[in-house]
């Protein structure tokens, strides 16, 4: 076995692999850019060697970089993670040409998956079920418009190359095919530099269903079952469980055996995943069922299979990598009950899951029987804007689906993560979603129900009291007995939700807090306050004990009071009291940064006239685009940012001319 190992990723992933390197007495190096010089992977490497600046194209991707960090520091194999280098079979010909291990697979594996349409060509050779569709090399539009009149609409587009949800569109009818041709074909050129595309019968009520599979170096190639990977948005995966539900004894043996053939067709070694697109329409079918794609890596879901069948998957990569034999056989691997994870990202799931950088102030996680958690990032960690914004992976596992997904559901109730706003309310309205509960989700279930899913509940009257009394800082006058109140004082309490106003009334008099100036009264007695806030409320002729999770960090005057209460998050703001109201109503003159990133484009100067929804700037924040158009008619006074700019949330970047 090795002695020491690079780790060439960040991150989660680059946490997740420390572990179990550890825990096999395996030494770790880990690299580093920039804006990671103080992140978790850094901090529990016993070894870290920076590699330069933050985008990743000037590190984390620099494989010669990477060759050059593991040299060095006299590591004896690399560790890519997922994303980056890790499915790059020049950077495995690298590594290995070093005198190197590369901890996956071989190089001519990658490539021969690596290319959708090549590798769709050899799973038929091999007899594995592909999309019914056109993956050959002709390029020409007016062919290809051919092919998809004769595949049946609706179709999908894919870039040959593509990856991460990335290239591709529906087409529904024969009318939108060139525009939509034209469009996936620019996206491919500037995300993969190829803009070859394949086109695909599109399957309706499409299910992702997908079998991990590992191979060793003696011609071993055993399955782990399959994932249900199929709550998706924008093609990206954001639930997994493990087993599939509704899968049935035919279908599994008839998938998983397609799985297996398709990896002997590249004579597969190490951690691997076949993607299969399958008919949802009706009960799972063993002709049901065809090859997207393989993913020749580990994947970020594969804790819901090492819940299952009880085996560490990095272990069973750097025993392979070291050129062990797999540790069991087909027979011995089997399912232990049910898991499910869920992708906490530092998001916002109402503004189309626009990514979110920034500090956290506070990430505090539901733990629980059968609960993991997976992350990367700790409270007072900083979400770059560079990389991918995810938080961690919350895992759960249980004797059957109701359990592990109830596990899961009470999870991120418990989970806080003040600071930025994240998917989490997101997620807890989807575990609990009946169409998902009764396992009949397709691909589209995320964006049929968005409304629903998105919905932000108005505060309930003790979340308001809760905020309140933070917000009025009344003072603890013993540690020791926790939070305890004396005396009798009056506080009139200004608070910020979700744009608008709210005020109340506190009245504290022999340790009973009285709120005014709702539509309810309400008293709180026996507060308590330390890590969470306890108290018992009276309300009308009811009385409830009240706990909850809270969080309270002052920002430039203003206080943010993140509250987390019957599993629903609320963020209370209260404005700075010497500023007075003016600085409250973030005026409409002023355009603001709706997240850290870079400016990538200026569109106006100052004295330009402009009308409301009229394109002003564009940022970018991990790798997305995003808009600032005006938010009035009006002229414009100063830009307060230039193109390259990196900027914080909440930053004024352009301000129009105060309306007479
Ligand atoms: P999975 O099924 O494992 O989610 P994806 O293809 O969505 O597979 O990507 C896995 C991870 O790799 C994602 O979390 C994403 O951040 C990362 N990733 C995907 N494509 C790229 C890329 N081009 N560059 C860097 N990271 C990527
Ligand atoms: P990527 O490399 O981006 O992961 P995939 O080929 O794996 O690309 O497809 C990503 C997702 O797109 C799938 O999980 C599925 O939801 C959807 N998809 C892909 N092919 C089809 C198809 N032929 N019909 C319906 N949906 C599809
Ligand atoms: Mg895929």
């Amino acid at each position: 076995m090795f002695s020491k190992i690079l780790i060439a990723n960040r991150g989660e992933i680059a946490c997740r692999i420390i572990k179990t390197a550890r825990r096999m007495g395996i030494k770790t190096v880990a690299v580093y850019a920039e804006a990671d010089a103080q992140a978790q992977h850094v901090k529990l490497a016993d070894e870290a060697v920076f590699i330069g600046p933050s985008p990743a194209s000037e590190s984390y991707l620099v494989g010669q970089k990477i060759i050059d960090a593991a040299k060095a520091t006299g590591a004896e194999a690399i560790h890519p993670g997922y994303g980056f280098l890790s499915e790059n079979p020049d950077f495995v010909e690298a590594v290995e040409k070093a005198g190197l291990t590369f901890i996956g697979p071989k190089a001519h594996s990658i490539r021969s998956m690596g290319l959708k349409d090549a590798a769709k060509r050899l799973m038929e050779e091999a007899g594995v079920p592909v999309v019914p569709g056109y993956h050959g090399d002709n390029q020409d539009a007016a062919f290809l418009a051919g092919q998809a009149d004769e595949i049946g609409y609706p179709v999908l587009i894919k870039a040959s190359a593509g990856g991460g949800g990335k290239g591709m569109r529906r087409v529904d009818k024969a009318a939108d095919f060139i525009s939509s041709l034209d469009s996936c074909r620019r996206e491919a050129k500037s995300a993969f530099g190829d803009d070859r595309v394949l086109i695909e019968k599109y399957v309706l009520s499409p299910r992702h269903i997908e079998v991990q599979v590992f191979g060793d170096s003696h011609g071993n190639i055993v399955h782990l079952f399959e994932r249900d990977c199929s709550l998706q948005r924008r093609h990206q995966k954001v639930i997994e469980e493990a087993p599939a539900p509704g899968m049935s004894e035919p279908v599994r043996s008839a998938m998983t055996r397609a799985a297996i053939k398709a990896a002997e067709a590249v004579n597969y070694q190490g951690a691997g995943t076949i993607e299969f697109i399958v008919d949802g329409s009706g009960p799972l079918r063993a002709d049901g069922f065809w090859f997207m794609e393989m993913n020749t890596r580990l994947q970020v879901e594969h804790p819901v299979t090492e819940a299952i069948t009880g085996f560490d998957l990095v272990e069973w990569q750097l025993r392979v990598a070291a050129g062990e034999a797999l540790p069991v056989k087909q027979g011995s691997i089997a399912i232990h009950g049910h898991a499910a994870e869920a992708r906490l990202y530092a998001e916002d799931p109402a503004a189309g899951f626009l990514p979110q950088a920034g500090h956290i102030d506070s990430l505090e996680f539901g733990l629980g029987d059968g609960v993991r958690i997976d992350g990367g990032v700790v409270s007072g960690d900083q979400v770059s804007p560079f990389y991918d914004p995810m938080i961690a992976k919350v895992i759960a596992h249980g004797p059957g689906r109701q359990d592990a997904l109830g596990r899961l559901q009470e999870a991120l109730d418990n989970t806080l993560v003040s600071g930025l706003t994240t998917n989490r309310d997101f997620l807890r309205a989807l575990v609990g979603n009946d169409t998902f509960r009764a396992g009949r989700m397709d691909t589209g279930l995320i964006d049929r129900n968005l409304e629903r899913l998105i919905e932000k509940p108005e505060p309930s009257e003790i979340a308001i009291a809760i905020a309140a009394v933070i917000a009025s800082r009344i003072e603890p006058s013993s540690a020791h007995l926790g939070f305890r109140l004396w005396g009798a004082a009056d506080h009139r309490i200004k608070l910020l939700f979700n744009g608008e106003m709210i005020e109340r009334g506190l009245r504290l008099q022999d340790g009973v807090i009285s709120l005014h100036g709702g539509n309810q009264s309400l008293q709180l007695a026996d507060i308590l306050m330390g890590e969470s806030f306890e108290a018992k409320a009276h309300l009308g002729n009811r009385s409830v004990r009240v706990r909850a999770k809270i969080c309270a960090t002052e920002k430039a005057g203003f206080l943010d009071v993140s509250i987390l209460l019957d599993g629903q998050t609320f963020v209370f703001t209260r404005p700075d009291p010497v500023a007075g109201d003016a600085a409250l109503h973030s005026s409409s003159n002023d355009v603001l940064a709706p997240m850290t990133g870079v400016v990538r484009m200026v569109l106006v100067s100052a004295g330009d006239v402009v009308s409301a929804g009229e394109r002003l700037a564009v940022m970018e924040a991990m790798k997305m685009e995003h808009t600032l158009t005006a938010p009035r008619d009006g002229e414009v006074q100063d830009v307060l940012c230039a193109e390259g700019d990196p900027v914080e949330g909440g930053a004024v970047l352009i301000r129009l001319k105060e309306e007479e």
